[in-house]
């Protein structure tokens, strides 16, 4: 009985003028410390999309020099070390980034953080340290009824939940393809998705930091009874809504579960989101601008993605007249080719698209309906082409979702119908993202592991149409592909003999090596006629099912090879032999595509552009 009239005392205490003047005091104080939290990362963020924009500007500029030198030139000029002299030649500013982009990054090469970047490194030290500064820095003085300690205790507890809030902005910037981040500093998506990890969890640990140290406040100061007083009010609820939906969102992103379960993560982690922003809201009034702010970035990058989805000239023609599409589907030794009527032919290399699968037969699986998946365009649109006729062409690797469905879709009527393929009905949004611009450099070297082939054949096609065009730089040119076994090589034969027949009219050094990594004596499916009477990279894979152990030989022109390629070998080996600059893009499993990034981190040098793409959302 006396210690809960102790504790009433001290509630009654908290009513006090005294506290009320404190925790105003306190308000105002991490007020002022969450706007210069926000001024110093607008700071930083600003500064990166100033750079981002001169850049642009005078890149701008230089294709415009370019493209006028390019015209000027003699016809025989045009590629080779005719262009390689146009596009390697750089304002001193541009010469200036190349250089400061190749210092960081560098690794830092010390443990724990041997293989981060420089840049990395040092943008999370200033992440994690000005947030740490930004909990700590508290005034311990009291003027309340509590003491000095208590009053701490409550002051950090507050703060950690107002550095929190004041994080939602910067959070949901760095969410999604199309994030404010990306448009204003473009920064590449796998960057941007690492920082928004690290400041989820940063965000996630401040409100469980928020949470434990209130909740010993309490039991410590004002006693039990008055926690569960406070518990029962709605404020107190909503706050522990937000903790939890911060948990789900960064338990579901753990890599173990988005892998094995993507919808069910991306279901979870939205409504984590949602729940964290609404539970805040309602937690505290003072939250309710950094909540705001978070919405409004958030409803920009759904509003950027439906203009991009709207803008595109095809993509706008398909909203408002024919949002379904006929692409023709074929099952092709574990994955599926799909050929999409593209009329307008605008697409670039490296781009990728979101495809959603309608047909009826899907229906038997309604989760499976409509789903929304990205797959990289395998090609470019083919300048020999009659207009209006543009295809683009995807690989999907059939996995255990949507395109296992589809799969067994695809083979029930092909072999009703006693055809190769079939029409299924689908709806494409994009395209996004984009490759380098390979062409312009002496050297490129593609690196591809199963599925990845997709991102970097059309980089290849590119480059080897442009060289057909007379107007590339590229003289050398190595693809390096891992498969699990040698029929996979038929994904995408018609481009690899597509690009082979270029590249000899071009007088392009072009070598195709692939690695087949398993030896288990099965193919990987049905094969699939080509209906062609040219010999081509297929037929000669056919006769050449079983490849002897440890052996290399060749097929069409490409060199094949049983086991694993050791792509940091090759990459090193590939850049110390190139002469002028060298562009390496890799794509694949994470082994593989880290392994390149590792090299030509150590490699990194204004003559070298890199571009590690990886299939992860
Ligand atoms: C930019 C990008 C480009 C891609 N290009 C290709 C390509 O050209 N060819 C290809 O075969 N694959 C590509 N992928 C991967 C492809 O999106 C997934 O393999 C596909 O979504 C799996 O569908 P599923 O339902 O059959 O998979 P599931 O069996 O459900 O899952 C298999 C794997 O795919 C991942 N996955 C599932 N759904 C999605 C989704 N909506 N978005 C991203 N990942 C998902 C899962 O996390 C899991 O790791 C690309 C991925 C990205 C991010």
């Amino acid at each position: 009985m006396p210690a809960v009239l102790d504790h009433l005392h001290v509630l009654k205490k908290e009513k006090n003028p005294a506290d009320t003047a404190e925790k105003a005091r306190q308000k105002i104080a991490s007020l002022d410390v969450c706007n210069v939290y926000a001024i110093i990362f607008g700071c930083i963020l600003g500064i990166f999309a100033l750079r981002y924009i001169v850049l642009q500007v005078q890149y701008f500029l230089l294709r415009r020099q370019q493209r006028a030198r390019l015209a000027a030139l003699p016809a025989n000029e045009k590629k080779g070390s005719g262009a390689s002299s146009i596009y390697s030649a750089k304002p001193a500013l541009l010469r200036a980034s190349d250089r400061i982009d190749a210092l960081f990054s560098k690794p830092v090469g010390v443990w724990p953080v041997a293989s981060m970047t420089w840049f990395r490194f040092l943008l999370l030290t200033a992440i994690i340290s000005i947030n740490i500064i930004a909990c700590l820095v508290i005034s311990v003085s009291t003027r309340g009824p509590v003491t000095v300690n208590a009053n701490a205790a409550r002051a950090f507890s507050r703060r950690c939940g107002r550095v929190a809030a004041a994080n939602f902005p910067l959070l949901y910037s760095f969410a999604g393809r199309n994030s404010i981040i990306h448009i204003l500093t473009g920064f590449p998506y796998q960057e941007i998705r690492y920082y928004h990890k690290v400041i989820g969890t940063i965000c996630f640990l401040q409100c469980l930091v928020h949470t434990l140290a209130y909740t010993g406040y309490y039991v410590q100061v004002k006693g039990v009874e008055s926690l569960h007083e406070e518990y029962t009010e709605a404020y107190f609820k909503w706050g522990i809504a937000a903790v939890v939906g911060g948990l789900v969102s960064c338990l579901v992103g753990l890599r173990a579960f988005r892998n094995r379960w993507y919808e069910l993560f991306l279901i979870s982690h939205i409504i984590g989101a949602v729940l964290m922003l609404a539970g805040s809201w309602y937690h505290r009034p003072i939250m309710v601008p950094w909540v705001y702010a978070a919405v409004a970035v958030w409803v920009f990058e759904r509003a950027a993605r439906l203009t991009l989805h709207v803008a595109n000239r095809y993509q706008s023609r398909l909203v408002m007249h024919n949002p379904m599409l006929q692409a023709e589907a074929s099952v092709c030794h574990g994955a599926i080719r799909l050929s999409v009527p593209f009329p307008s032919g605008t697409w670039e290399a490296g781009q990728h698209a979101y495809i959603s699968f309608w047909g009826s037969d899907l229906l038997r699986r309604p989760h499976l309906y409509g789903q929304s998946h990205p797959f990289s365009v395998a090609n470019v649109p083919d300048s020999s082409a009659a207009s209006g006729d543009h295809h683009l062409q995807f690989v999907l690797r059939i996995h255990n979702g949507v395109t296992r469905e589809l799969a067994s879709i695809i083979d029930r009527k092909t072999a009703a119908s006693k055809s190769t393929s079939c029409p299924i009905t689908i709806s494409v949004e994009g395209l996004h993202g984009r490759g380098p611009a390979a062409d312009e450099f002496d050297n490129v070297l593609l690196v591809a592991g199963g599925s990845g082939i997709t991102h970097v054949t059309s980089i290849l096609s590119s480059v080897c149409m442009k060289a057909d065009q007379g107007i590339c730089a590229a003289s050398n040119v190595k693809l390096v592909w891992a498969v699990h076994h040698l029929d996979q090589a038929q994904w995408i034969d018609s481009t690899l003999d597509d690009c082979r027949a270029r590249a000899d009219r071009a007088g392009l050094n072009l070598d195709v090596q692939i690695f087949v990594t398993r030896n288990d004596g099965e193919g990987s499916g049905r094969s699939t006629p080509t209906g062609s009477n040219t010999p081509s990279v297929s037929d000669e894979l056919d006769e050449k099912k079983e490849l002897p152990a440890s052996s290399s030989t060749h097929i069409g022109r490409a060199a094949v090879h049983r086991g694993r390629p050791q792509v940091g070998e090759v990459t090193r080996e590939f850049i110390a032999a190139a002469s002028g600059r060298s562009c390496v893009v890799a794509c694949g499993p994470e082994a593989l595509a880290e392994e390149v990034r590792a090299v030509t981190n150590v490699l990194a040098a204004p003559t070298l552009e890199v571009q590690i793409a990886k299939f992860e959302c």
